[in-house]
Parts: C-alpha cells; sequence; structure tokens
C-alpha cells in the first residue's frame, strides 16, 4: 500500500523535460538589459499565433486580462449583454463584469460540458424581448475541460444576431474542430498560461489571438496604457503585459506542446477503455479534437469515489463544484436564462477530474482505472 502518490498535475516535470532550455531562456534574458515587451514576447508571440493559425497574437499579463481585452478591443463594455456559461472557471464571467458588461448565463449541453446552442438562441432571444436593460453584444465560448464547443452552430446563431464571438481557450490550446485549432473561428480569441493549463508559463501570461489586424492593434495598445505610441494614450488602457522571462520559457515549451498534447490523447484513451463500462467518461463531439485539459468522469456519488481515490494515494479534484451563478460573488446579480441552469447545477454535483498531464506513467494510467473500478464494485 506505500506507492508512490499519483497527483492531479505534475509541473515540475514540465521543467525537468526541458531544464536546459528553460534555464538558457531565464539566462538570455537575465543578459539581455531588457524585461517587458521585447524581441522575447514579439518572438513568441509570432510563434505562437502560427501554431494557433491565425495571424495575430498578442501576449498579455494572464487569460483573466485577456478576456477583459478581447472584450474591450470589440468595443463591449457597459451597457452591453455577453452570453457565456455559469459551469466555467469564475475567470470567464469575472473579465466580463471588469470589462463593465453584463454577463447572462445560458445552460450547457451535458455530453460535452459546453454552452448549449440552442438554449444560447433561446436565451437570446428571450433577453432581446424581456426588455431587460442592455443590448446582446457578444458570446463568450468556453471550450470547457479541453473539449470544443459546438462552433459551428454557435457561430451561426451569433451571425443571425449580429453578435461578436469570442472564444475562452484557456483549457483547449491544440483542440481543433475539423482540423482548425481553436482560437481561429471567434472574433477574437483568448488564452490563458497559468501553469496548470496546457501550454503553462512559470508564473502567470495570457494571450489574445486574432485575424484582424484592428483588434489586434487596439488589444496590444490596451495591455499598456491605451499607448499607440509611447506616452500618448489613445485609449483608456490597462497594465497587464506579458514579459520577456515567461515569453522566453513559454516559447521553449511551445516547442514540446503538440508531443504533451498526444500523450495526454494517449492517456484518455486508456482511461477510456478501461473506466467506460464504470462510470459516464468524455464524449468527444465527431470531427473534433479533445486537448484533455481535464479528464472529466461523471458519478452520482463523485464525492465517495474523490475520497476513496484519496486513501489511494491518487489525486483528484472537481472543476468546478459551485457554478457561477451561485457564487456568492455573483449570485443574484446575473440576468439569467429563461431555460435554466439544470445541467449546469448537475454537471457541478457529479464531476470529478482524474489525473491528467503528460508526466503519467502507464503504470500511474493502470493504477487510477485499477483504484476507480474497485471502488465502483464495493
Ligand atoms: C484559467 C482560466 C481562465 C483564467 O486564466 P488566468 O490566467 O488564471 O487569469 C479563464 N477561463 C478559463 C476557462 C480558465 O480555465
Amino acid at each position: 500500500m506505500n506507492q508512490n502518490p499519483i497527483a492531479m498535475v505534475d509541473l515540475r516535470g514540465g521543467y525537468l523535460a526541458q531544464q536546459p532550455d528553460i534555464d538558457g531562456a531565464i539566462k538570455r534574458v537575465m543578459e539581455s538589459g531588457w524585461y517587458i515587451l521585447g524581441q522575447e514576447c514579439a518572438a513568441f508571440e509570432r510563434d505562437f499565433a502560427a501554431w494557433c493559425g491565425v495571424s495575430h497574437a498578442v501576449g498579455v499579463g494572464n487569460g483573466t486580462d485577456a478576456i477583459v481585452i478581447a472584450l474591450r478591443a470589440l468595443g463591449v463594455g457597459a451597457g452591453d449583454a455577453v452570453f457565456t456559461v455559469s459551469h466555467t472557471a469564475v475567470a470567464t464571467v469575472a473579465a466580463v463584469e471588469l470589462a463593465g458588461a453584463t454577463p447572462v448565463l445560458v445552460d450547457i449541453d451535458p455530453a460535452s460540458f459546453t454552452l448549449d446552442p440552442q438554449k444560447l438562441e433561446d436565451a437570446i432571444r428571450a433577453f432581446a424581448a424581456s426588455g431587460a436593460a442592455g443590448r446582446p453584444r457578444a458570446v463568450i465560448a468556453v471550450h470547457l475541460y479541453g473539449h470544443p464547443c459546438d462552433l459551428r452552430a454557435i457561430g451561426d446563431i451569433c451571425r443571425r444576431h449580429g453578435v461578436f464571438l469570442i472564444e475562452d481557450c484557456a483549457q483547449a490550446h491544440g483542440a481543433a474542430i475539423g482540423g482548425t485549432r481553436v482560437g481561429a473561428f471567434g472574433d477574437i480569441a483568448s488564452f490563458s498560461f497559468y501553469p496548470t493549463k496546457n501550454l503553462g508559463a512559470f508564473g502567470d501570461g495570457g494571450a489574445v489571438v486574432t485575424n484582424d489586424r484592428m483588434l489586434a492593434e487596439r488589444a496590444a495598445a490596451l495591455r499598456q496604457y491605451g499607448w499607440k505610441e509611447r506616452y500618448l494614450s489613445d485609449l483608456k488602457g490597462m497594465n497587464t503585459r506579458l514579459d520577456e522571462i515567461q515569453a522566453a520559457m513559454l516559447g521553449v515549451r511551445l516547442a514540446r506542446l503538440d508531443t504533451e498534447s498526444k500523450t495526454r490523447r494517449e492517456i484518455a484513451d486508456r482511461y477510456d477503455a478501461g473506466l467506460l463500462a464504470a462510470l459516464t467518461t468524455p464524449k468527444v463531439r465527431a470531427g473534433t479534437r479533445h486537448a484533455y485539459h481535464l479528464y472529466v468522469v461523471r458519478h452520482a456519488r463523485r464525492d465517495g469515489l474523490a475520497a476513496a481515490l484519496k486513501t489511494a494515494g491518487i489525486g483528484s479534484g472537481v472543476h468546478y463544484p459551485v457554478p457561477i451563478h451561485l457564487q456568492n460573488a455573483y449570485a443574484g446579480r446575473i440576468a439569467m436564462a429563461a431555460s435554466g441552469l439544470q445541467e449546469t447545477e448537475r454537471a457541478a454535483a457529479e464531476v470529478l477530474s482524474l489525473p491528467m498531464h503528460p508526466f503519467l506513467s502507464d503504470g500511474d494510467v493502470a493504477r487510477v482505472i485499477a483504484e476507480v473500478l474497485a471502488w465502483t464494485r464495493v
């Protein structure tokens, strides 16, 4: 029983896998004498945009600010309603309010845990007809856990209603629909490089990506006091910059991301094969590639399973236990979709994330499967 613990994530593993290159990147920046918005950030922005298959990337301080910047670059703010999900990281909804707009929360499709297109359309219509203050201006599609939203349907709805589409790709680096990577579908998209994300920095970081040059220019100005030129503020800006050391290290990590994503998919395949008979495993919509930021199963007695895994030295997590509309900070203030949020509340009670990172061994994966199966049999 004295087996090694198996953790949800292994951030140190990410450093050790590329230690000489990461140490070299840090040293290069330290010796350059230039620490904020220099050639490292510019080089990473070029590489990351190319990797995403878009024409522009703008590095910012974190994934929350990336969403704020995306909204503000589009001109979305006070008096505007932004439709998104309640089953997400609180950052998605916090960013809408930080931009001055009003979040309207819509239920999820229980198979993919992502925004339900039909309920989105119902919510936009109901909101417009309700006489509530604010006009529908944008949708934030969150590719939760790494599963791409149904962007074909959501994109159609956005066009029909004349609202912007923003993709929150914080959990979905490299997820794809029909071979096109997420981030390339919306008007603009946000990424986070928080250390646990699939492309993680060793500190905070984020980016917005877009094919629209004007939006990229506005984002670049907004991240630094609204400057178009030094000391000349064209816009009311923020200070949310990606620093040179993080950018240099992200460049190193990006070179290994496809390999790590492949490993995540192989682990997910093994979990699928081992666990499908015992509980509900992730379903991947046909034609899409899941990035497996998290491997999330469902079970009505989720807390019991988490406790059993803990006893066996296996980490797990709940993403997320309290939907945004039930959080103290946001309860009551948020205009709610007419269709209700039943699937969101059911998911919050049933989801459990199993260990998922590129440094799990075959033995680790087998042990997680065996412990889950043993628990479901008692
Ligand atoms: C992590 C995350 C964010 C916020 O990113 P930070 O870098 O932590 O600010 C936003 N949305 C989702 C879905 C996330 O998972």
